[in-house]
């Protein structure tokens, strides 16, 4: 067996650039601090709309290039985080990204969307039984937003941790493995709210003319909802570089705290990242570390080893 640090985190996403803006600063703390940081990525964003004047080219209606594109930006956004182990969801370009919902790519052979649920999380249930993630991060059941390829990780991720804790399913994927906790990526409304105000105030100095709301952000609820938090602050700057490095979805001006997606509507930067414990035992009413509580952590450089 290959020897792994003792705190291990896996994040299932359904595009590149999902990752860094929804975990960017968690995955870079994480992996700054000597835990194992694996990012699925579920498909390669073929039909995502490209910002880029210049790379226009890559859209799906024209030469349907951007997947292979969107590897190298992932790449490199891997990089900027300072995470090695990324993979997709049973190899790049096994599933092909949906279109929004009702679109008719959402039932185009390979699209995520279409595909056999069991034999997408059996893909993922290789990865967990190989990895043993004590954590597992990916989204609500609405997949934050609604889109298709988020819906169908969120039921990828949570159907794989189920069936590789399951004795009897494919132990030619490895031996059986629970993992200790789940968490659903969320927004608190009220902590939105209030830096979309900030971004409306300051918007003369951004590139953007008008803000989103925050009905665009995904994984909005209520605070008390919210059961974990991680300070992503002092890795802001990696998770903006990872961000910028999403060129063909993110425009992100160095330093102001806000981005835009293909719509051109400014949102701000998360460099607080929360979350959603749904399944495992919280280590405390509020936590601070999603590995708190874990038990049997082995890990002397760590988070836990420094706390203990
Ligand atoms: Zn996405």
């Amino acid at each position: 067996m290959t020897e792994l640090p003792g705190r291990r985190l896996l994040l299932v996403h359904a595009h590149p650039d999902d990752e860094s803006i929804n975990n960017g600063a968690t995955m870079a703390m994480y992996a700054a601090d000597g835990a194992h940081v694996t990012l699925v990525t579920c498909t390669l964003g073929e039909e995502g709309e490209v910002i880029p004047d210049e790379l226009e080219h890559l859209a799906p209606d024209r030469e349907d290039l951007l997947g292979p594109h969107r590897i190298g930006e992932l790449a490199a956004a891997m990089k900027e985080l300072g995470v090695t182990d990324h993979r997709f969801l049973g190899g790049p370009g096994r599933y092909r990204d949906s279109g929004m919902m009702g679109a008719e790519q959402n039932r185009r052979p390979g699209a995520f969307w279409s595909a056999d649920l069991d034999e997408a999380a059996a893909h993922l249930v290789a990865v967990i039984r190989e990895i043993r993630p004590q954590v597992l991060v990916t989204y609500d059941p609405d997949g934050g937003y609604g889109h298709p390829d988020h819906i169908k990780a969120h039921r990828v991720a949570m159907r794989a941790a189920d069936l590789a804790a399951e004795p009897a399913f494919r132990r030619d994927l490895g031996d059986p493995y629970t993992i200790s906790k789940i968490y659903w990526n969320r927004v608190p409304r009220t902590t939105i709210g209030e830096l979309f105000r900030r971004v409306e105030a300051g918007l003369d100095r951004t590139p953007f003319d008008t803000t989103a709301t925050v009905s665009d952000v995904p994984g909005v609820v209520d605070d008390e909802r919210v059961t974990a938090e991680i300070d992503g602050r002092p890795h802001q700057v990696r998770k903006e570089a990872a961000m910028r490095a999403h060129a063909t979805q993110v425009s992100i001006p160095e330093g102001l705290g806000v981005f835009a997606l293909s719509n051109g509507l400014a949102q701000p930067m998360l460099p607080i990242e929360y979350y959603e414990l749904v399944r495992g035992e919280p280590g405390s009413a509020y936590e601070k570390d999603l590995f708190e509580g874990v038990q049997g952590i082995d890990d002397s450089n760590g988070i836990q080893g420094a706390r203990a």
